[in-house]
């Protein structure tokens, strides 16, 4: 099947953005109009990332769907709104891999916030398309995504989201029957991703690496208007506040990631968003079982982006911004100090995220102990993170009471060290004197029972494929609203997967 020619129609559009990123200067982009899909289907999109951006429900109207497609899969954009590829270098894998860019996204454009309480202060959101072909930054690659990754892109940023956790968000996905030749052959599809910023640590590394330091420091003054609007301090270098503000953000993140047990599974520097926001799903994979060497990236044998490694590995990052912007900044000490600061900060954002876990109120000096005791046993016992934690709020104060059997199910090989730790945690619950139901419902807020489990999504993409696409809407449901107990017919939804579901195997190749 061939690629249709792409078509710039102003009147089809649904949305009318503006560009501002081609100001940076040729060097910074590429204007190649993206390839679009043959017979594009808007399969699934997110009503409320659509309120982002002002537009109506493409359920509202019968010519919409249409018109989302055609715009969302790049086969019409408007004529005065050409479509552009950024340029960003990178480390992968810990390894200077040169000039990479947006090989397979398009920016179509900036539109205002629609509204403002939605948009945390940022005043206008980026749209982005992924999958419409080849860029000048594609490399060896064909520019396309597939339907399998599209689904998983598409649905983890509506899941972290809702879980509160900074992510671009997904407005729509479209799919077509183009085939694409990965691992096997496969369909193409496109996802549109919404963000105030797609600026990477790698758009910095890659004009510090060339020695461009007037075009290194144009993009740290856009960056921090852009980004940081708030942030700018009067007599203090761009870089300096930009450096500050990602380290801080990202220190906040990484303290997220590591509560609901989130794996990004490539966290390369062209990976990593400026904003400290969670960019590009490949991947990705929720713990189930407790282990803290786990990653879903079977590429990944050294096992460099595990969960346990991933806030380090955020601080290397970090490092490599911070060099990558030594050129605008006072001195290396400066710049040093700031990176540095990110153990600190993280650590008491995972600390606080932790004690809220448990469901302790204020601090007392045996917290740490106990929090890393109770990390031990879930390693030890390899329970599953979410349900442990989720179950623990049917714990009560009472030193008469017997351990939630819930709870006590999940422990079959620790049940004496259970017990040992249950007795320290009743005896903390004791001291701060909150009703047990109202614990209870404090941290059912703050431990979700619904998180994307790997064999969910498989088995949501199987149908897909199978043009079933009733299963990803059911995950996109139960996806916005990951604090809520379920009806008994989906309960198997919140179950860890079964003993016989296959283990992820998953690569970069999407
Ligand atoms: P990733 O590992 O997905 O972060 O991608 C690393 C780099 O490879 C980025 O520059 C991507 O744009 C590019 N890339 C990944 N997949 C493709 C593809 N199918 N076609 C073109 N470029 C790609
Ligand atoms: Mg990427």
């Amino acid at each position: 099947m061939r690629n249709p020619t792409p078509r710039p129609a102003p009147a089809a559009c649904v949305l009318h953005p503006v560009q501002t990123y081609h100001r940076l200067g040729p060097e910074f982009y590429a204007t190649t109009p993206p390839q679009g899909l043959p017979a594009p289907r808007l399969m699934i999109w997110s009503a409320e990332a659509a309120r982002l951006l002002g537009l109506p429900d493409p359920e509202s109207d019968p010519e919409l769907p249409a018109r989302w497609a055609a715009q969302f899969s790049g086969s019409a954009w408007p004529v005065d709104c050409p479509p552009l590829s950024t340029v960003y270098s990178g480390h992968q894998f810990g390894v200077w891999a040169g000039q990479l860019g947006d090989g397979r996204a398009h920016l179509i454009g900036e539109v205002a916030v629609a509204d403002p309480d939605q948009a945390a202060g940022y005043p206008s959101w980026e749209v982005q398309i992924k999958g419409a072909g080849r860029t000048p930054f594609s490399r060896m690659g064909d520019g396309r995504a597939v339907l399998r990754s599209s689904i998983r892109e598409f649905l983890a940023s509506e899941a972290m989201h809702h879980l509160g956790v900074p992510t671009t968000r997904a407005l729509c996905l479209v799919a077509s029957d183009l085939p694409v030749r990965r691992e096997s052959i496969e369909t193409a599809a496109v996802v549109t991703r919404l963000a105030p910023s797609f600026l990477r640590f790698g758009h910095f590394e890659h004009f510090a690496d060339r020695g461009a330091h007037d075009a290194l420091a144009r993009l740290a003054d856009y960056a921090l208007a852009r980004c940081f609007p708030d942030a700018a301090a009067a007599g203090e270098p761009a870089a300096l506040t930009l450096l500050r503000e990602t380290t801080r953000r990202t220190a906040h993140l990484l303290a997220q990631w590591q509560s609901v047990g989130f794996v990004h599974g490539v966290m390369n520097t062209d990976n990593m968003s400026l904003l400290g926001w969670t960019l590009d799903y490949g991947p990705y994979g929720f713990l189930n079982a407790y282990d803290p060497q786990y990653t879903p990236n079977t590429t990944d044998r050294n096992r460099r982006y595990c969960w346990y490694r991933q806030p380090w590995i955020a601080q290397w990052n970090l490092s490599a911004l911070a060099h990558a912007l030594l050129p605008l900044l006072p001195d290396a000490e400066a710049a040093a100090e700031v990176v540095g600061g990110f153990a600190e900060t993280f650590g008491a954002a995972l600390h606080a995220n932790l004690t809220a876990k448990l469901g302790l109120l204020g601090s007392e000096a045996g917290d740490p102990e106990l929090i890393q005791a109770w990390l031990e046993l879930l390693a030890a016992q390899r329970a599953d993170w979410t349900l442990s934690h989720r179950h623990l709020a049917q714990a009560t104060a009472d030193p008469q009471a017997p351990i939630p059997d819930v709870l006590q199910a999940m422990f079959p090989q620790t049940q004496t060290e259970l017990a040992a730790w249950f007795g320290r945690y009743r005896a903390r619950l004791a001291r701060q004197s909150e009703a047990d139901a109202a614990r209870a419902a404090r941290m059912n807020r703050t431990n979700p029972l619904f998180v994307l489990r790997h064999h969910l999504l498989q088995h949501a993409i199987d149908r897909a494929q199978d043009g079933d696409i009733s299963e990803t809407r059911t995950l996109l449901a139960l996806a916005r609203r990951p604090f809520d107990d379920v009806p008994p017919d989906r309960e198997r939804y919140v179950a860890p997967p079964p003993a016989d579901a296959p283990a992820p195997c998953l690569s970069c190749s999407s």
